[in-house]
């Protein structure tokens, strides 16, 4: 069996258990290998009765005292029976199972395995599962892996699949040069392989762990290596030098660029008239003013009669954007063109023909800019805003549907547009001046110097009705507010306020309190583009004046008189994340509040959350967390975008990474 063949090659794999395995983004064997666990589980000794604890998962064997009880209540039920060994009784119950009771028989003995809690004053064990005597004894004091699942593919078709192809699959030489393995003690990758599926103990499953993060860390840096050597001499083909328009644009805005701006700026004027093509991270805190910056670089493509493309990874951002120009250069004449996928069709077909006539067009879009039916010319400027929301192939399509041959005044050349990413990630600069090894960086560190820091609390339950009076407060005195919501629905199954019923709780209590004049909106991820538009539009304009949102609001959304955020659950999202959300409000001379509402206030999540009320900083919380290497989940993957590796994490594997460097820079200069 070779890695590239499809997983059917697989014995029990057929057509339609492959196309459930495609779901997963498994299509070959090498997928297959490639599908690491995402936890495991492990089961402990037996334990007594009188021994169990709350929250822990726990295994008892222990023998029914009577019959199991069947509760029903309309479609739903609850099984109940009491068990006990040598130590004690236990209630178990199990929900919507009824035909468990017909397994259990009194007085024979069952393995048990589940998590207890408190029910009142008791403890009951809630869903546990009936293990056979074999699944338990050979399973013990293992590792057992979890895979990440989607539709019908269960974890035990997985491992079963797994298991024969690490058996029959034939391996390639290994990945990594021989030097590099020695040097930093790896073990090879098909052991590596094995460890990760099935490891034997937590030592195992960290020589697979360190072997595959380096390898991934390693191929990640050698490929930069290569782009870097390669990128030395791309020649435009043309330059943008003027900087007349850009410079009175500057006057006129109703602030004065801050230093970090002015730098930027001056370093993107450099490239631009370089003759080389610019490849250019722009990367700033949220809230530092990274719009602007890119403003201003595309009015020296117009001047200079380029044109300029802007791409925003949401409609609502290209929009937000689209406006900001409009208002900037209101005054001039300058028409900003805007391309997104919610258009109507008339809209749209116009503003591809002003795209392919205009030759000196700033254009702003989403994604949509790099379809098939538009076609630019001479483009000389592509900027991608929040760039960590692209896949690298998109980023590159835009470029290189900017780069021609013909149609140039200079002949053949290659005509080679400049490029610009902007970005917000918290990267601690010296970690981002090795990943992004093939551009070059601004870094713009500096706030505009109007803002106030913004308040932060970490609150609970109790007080919450202080949150929702602090949130009218501001409200009632013309500022505006949003309340966040960890998902669209809520549902019994996770603990976690949903946006739409949210909404509604939210009007009522204010009624009830006889609080009027909030005006309460709306905005999740399944409304459609237009809606999404409209609503933002209402918030902005005054018309609704608090907003409860999921985190589709998490990136760029600049509305400068929001000055209190409310963050639901917030232990369930990652520290970079909540760091974005709270980005929304402290973006004017006001002082602005943020609330974390955690659903408890246990000494693990304070300890979390400790550093975002500490500091505003989102590069000090990224530095932060670099140095004390807290758990990987502190930051989303999410955040890290197309720095995602399988099973590598920058910040939690910081150590193998700096070996990572080590040996690319050693064995490949
Ligand atoms: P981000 O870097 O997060 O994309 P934006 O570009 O959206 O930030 O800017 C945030 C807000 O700050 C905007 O309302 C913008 O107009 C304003 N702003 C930008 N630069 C300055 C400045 N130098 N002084 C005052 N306000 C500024
Ligand atoms: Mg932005």
């Amino acid at each position: 069996m070779e890695a590239y063949e499809s997983i059917r090659t697989i014995k029990g794999i057929g057509e339609k258990t492959a196309s459930n395995y495609e779901k997963l983004g498994v299509f070959t064997v090498g997928d297959l290998l490639m599908h690491y666990p995402r936890d495991y589980d492990y089961y402990g000794d037996e334990c007594f009765i009188e021994d169990l604890r709350p929250d822990e998962n726990s295994v008892i064997i222990a023998a029914p005292v009577s019959h199991a009880n069947v509760f029903r209540k309309g479609s739903r039920s609850l099984t109940s029976v009491y068990v006990q060994d040598s130590s004690g009784r236990i209630e178990l119950t199990w929900f919507n199972m009824p035909y468990i009771s017909k397994t259990l028989h009194t007085g024979v003995k069952y393995i048990f395995r589940g998590r207890v809690s408190w029910k009142g004053k008791r403890l009951v064990m809630r869903q546990p599962k009936i293990l056979t005597k074999e699944d338990y004894y050979n399973n013990r004091h293992r590792l057992l892996p979890i895979y990440p699942l989607t539709g019908h593919v269960t974890n035990n078709s997985i491992k079963k699949a797994v298991k024969q192809a690490l058996e029959s699959v034939s391996f390639p030489r290994d990945t990594l040069p021989a030097p590099a393995v020695k040097m930093y003690g790896l073990i090879g990758h098909k052991e590596a392989l094995n460890k990760i599926h099935f490891p034997n103990n937590r030592a195992e499953y960290r020589q697979a762990h360190k072997r595959l993060a380096f390898e991934e860390f390693y191929d990640f840096l050698s490929k930069i290596n290569a782009a870097r050597k390669r990128k030395k001499l791309n020649k435009t083909g043309f330059i943008i030098d003027k900087q007349q328009f850009a410079e009175a644009i500057e006057k006129i805005l109703p602030f004065e660029l801050t230093e970090g701006q002015k730098k930027a700026l001056s370093d993107i004027k450099h490239d631009l008239g370089s003759g080389v093509a610019m490849a250019r991270l722009l990367e700033g805190d949220v809230g530092c003013g990274k719009t602007v910056v890119c403003l201003l670089a595309m009015c020296m493509a117009h001047e200079s009669g380029y044109q300029s493309a802007l791409m925003a990874p949401t409609e609502v951002l290209a929009v937000q954007h689209y406006n900001f120009f409009t208002e900037a250069l209101k005054d001039t004449g300058t028409e900003v063109i805007l391309l997104n996928g919610g258009q109507k069709a008339a809209e749209r077909r116009e503003a591809l023909e002003k795209i392919r006539k205009t030759p000196d067009a700033m254009i702003i879009g989403t994604h949509a800019l790099i379809q098939e039916s538009v076609s630019f010319s001479g483009l000389g400027l592509v900027i991608t805003d929040e760039q960590h929301r692209f896949g690298v192939a998109q980023k590159k399509k835009l470029q290189e549907k900017g780069i021609i041959t013909k149609e140039t005044p200079y002949g053949d050349t290659p005509f080679i547009p400049h490029m610009l990413v902007m970005s917000a990630t918290p990267i601690p600069r010296s970690l981002a001046a090795t990943l992004y090894g093939d551009l070059d960086i601004s870094f713009i560190a500096s706030r505009p110097v109007n803002r106030l820091p913004v308040k932060n609390a970490i609150i609970d339950e109790s007080y919450r009705d202080r949150a929702y009076t602090m949130i009218a407060k501001q409200v009632l005195n013309g500022h505006k507010a949003y309340i966040i919501c960890p998902v669209i629905d809520a549902s019994d199954n996770i603990a976690a306020e949903g946006c739409i019923e949210y909404t509604e709780k939210i009007k009522d209590y204010y009624n009830e309190k006889k609080i009027y004049g909030i005006r309460v909106g709306m905005i999740h991820g399944r409304m459609k583009a237009n809606e999404k538009e409209a609503a933002l539009d209402d918030f902005v304009s005054g018309r609704t004046n608090l907003l409860v949102a999921t985190t589709v609001i998490e990136v760029g959304i600049d509305v400068a008189d929001a000055t209190v955020i409310l963050i639901e659950n917030s232990e369930r999202f990652g520290l970079a994340e909540l760091h974005q959300l709270r980005g929304r409000v402290g973006r004017s001379d006001l002082q602005s509040y943020c609330m974390f509402m955690v659903s408890r206030l246990s000494p693990e999540i304070m300890q979390r959350l400790s550093v975002l009320k500490e500091t505003n900083d989102g590069f000090r919380i990224a530095e932060e967390d670099l140095k004390n290497r807290g758990p990987g989940e502190i930051f989303g993957t999410r955040q890290s975008g197309e720095l995602t590796f399988k099973t590598a994490d920058i910040y939690r594997d910081a150590d193998i990474l700096k070996e990572a460097i080590e040996a690319v820079k050693t064995l490949e200069g």
